[in-house]
């Protein structure tokens, strides 16, 4: 298996059935987790989970899939594929069960029709399935996740948000977020992810900003925007960051509402009292832009993390997901709100840096147990040696015992816990 090879994704327990494609982003070496004998293992990132499962039965009876190894012999960890078996199993997934679409959907009484249409597609989309496969290989692994991730018939809730199809090699997980992505700081964010990668953090959650301090628009930058869209084809998630990042001043202002949004912030709570109007207006306009540059955006998080309530409202309205506060990730759709406080710095003077260093050291270890980890970084951290020794220990540490995970997908498959 070559890097950048394309996979599908089978889950061999009781499932039974292809559920998703997968990539190869390391070539095969030694599985240091094996007791005995020799055994090697190759890094996948998730790319995307099929519309459905297509099961191992559909595949024998398939005329034209009789000679797959599969079919031969089952047993096998990982099999090669030729291209036209590939693709005639990812078209086998666009036939949509139709019970599937019978299944009730919360769409909210905001949904327009045309997002009724998008929301239960009469005809399955079929856009994927142009993508250029080079090679391809069948894999099967072994996954007792998975077999809970698999069951798409009884959830509607995977047609809006990916999942990833592969079986976590872990029970707890690790949200990495990029936050105040712009074209002025591409280069350092593009360093940051590449150096996250070698750490085992092949996917992150890249809050990008529309028009960060009226620099003008993200979207408008070509290389930008194709940038994002191969990191979002390698697993990664766009998220949209506030949009211009930053608030005026107000002429009367509280003592709280100077210490959030100059203390706390420089200036930055964009949404911290925006009313709904106005962030309505925000929110779709940057949903808009990165719609319409090929972006899948489906959270919305303000800067800061401070959200008003009317902002809030908007952001629901606009059809985000989710967004994320300092202490807490909260699914939009589903209105349930997971504790999970995130682990951030403060760079801007000595003394922050110091008072962030000792914090997080303890927010760590009080974090240890839970079953979601945060950690958000801002571009900045990378240029205080101490302050990112710090992040990328944290992370090493993390990475042992837990899966790294973008937010869209951890909402997800909460959402499937709860049978939604
Ligand atoms: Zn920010």
């Amino acid at each position: 298996m070559e890097k950048g090879d394309e996979a599908l994704f089978y889950h061999s327990g009781e499932d039974k059935a292809v559920v998703g494609i997968a990539k190869v982003v390391r070539t095969a070496y030694r599985d240091s987790t094996a007791k005995e004998g020799d055994w090697s293992t190759v890094d996948l990132a998730p790319v995307k989970p099929l519309r459905r499962p297509v099961t191992l039965r559909e595949i024998k009876s398939h005329s034209r899939l009789k000679g797959t190894p599969l079919v031969r012999q089952s047993r096998l960890s990982v099999m090669p594929l030729a291209e036209s078996e590939f693709r005639e199993i990812v078209k086998m997934a666009t036939i949509v069960d139709r019970l599937l679409l019978k299944m009730p959907v919360r769409l909210g009484p905001m949904a327009n029709s045309r997002q009724r249409r998008e929301m239960l597609p009469a005809k399955p989309r079929l856009d994927w399935q142009r993508a250029e496969i080079t090679r391809s290989t069948f894999c099967l692994v072994q996954s007792c996740v998975g077999a809970e991730n698999s069951r798409m018939s009884t959830i509607a809730a995977t047609e809006f948000l990916p999942l990833v199809a592969t079986g976590a090699a872990t029970r707890d997980f690790m949200v990495v977020s990029l936050h105040d992505v712009a074209p002025s700081n591409q280069q350092i964010a593009n360093t940051i992810v590449s150096e996250l990668a070698q750490r085992g953090v092949s996917v992150c959650s890249l809050l990008v900003v529309p028009d960060y301090h009226h620099q003008g628009l993200s979207t408008r930058n070509h290389q930008f925007v194709s940038w994002l869209r191969g990191l979002e084809a390698d697993g990664h998630e766009i998220v949209i960051h506030g949009y211009f990042h930053e608030r005026p001043r107000r002429e009367k202002e509280s003592f709280h509402d100077k210490f959030l949004t100059r203390f706390y912030t420089e200036q930055e709570g964009e949404f911290y009292d925006l009313g709904y109007d106005e962030a309505l207006s925000r929110i779709t306009r940057a949903r808009d832009e990165f719609r319409g540059s090929g972006l899948k955006s489906r959270g919305f998080v303000a800067p800061a993390w401070l959200l008003g309530k009317e902002a809030e409202r908007a952001a629901r309205d606009a059809g985000m997901e989710y967004t994320t506060r300092l202490r807490k990730v909260c699914d939009l759709r589903g209105g349930d709100e997971f504790v999970a406080r995130s682990i951030v710095y403060s760079v801007r003077r000595n003394w922050r840096r110091g008072i962030s260093r000792i914090c997080n050291a303890t927010l760590f270890r009080y974090l240890e147990g839970r079953p979601l980890l945060r950690i958000s970084i801002h571009p900045p951290d990378y240029s205080h040696p101490t302050i990112w020794r710090q992040v990328t220990s944290i992370i090493d540490r993390a990475i042992e015992s837990r899966t790294a995970t973008t937010y869209q997908d951890w909402v997800a498959q909460q959402r499937l816990r709860r049978g939604m």
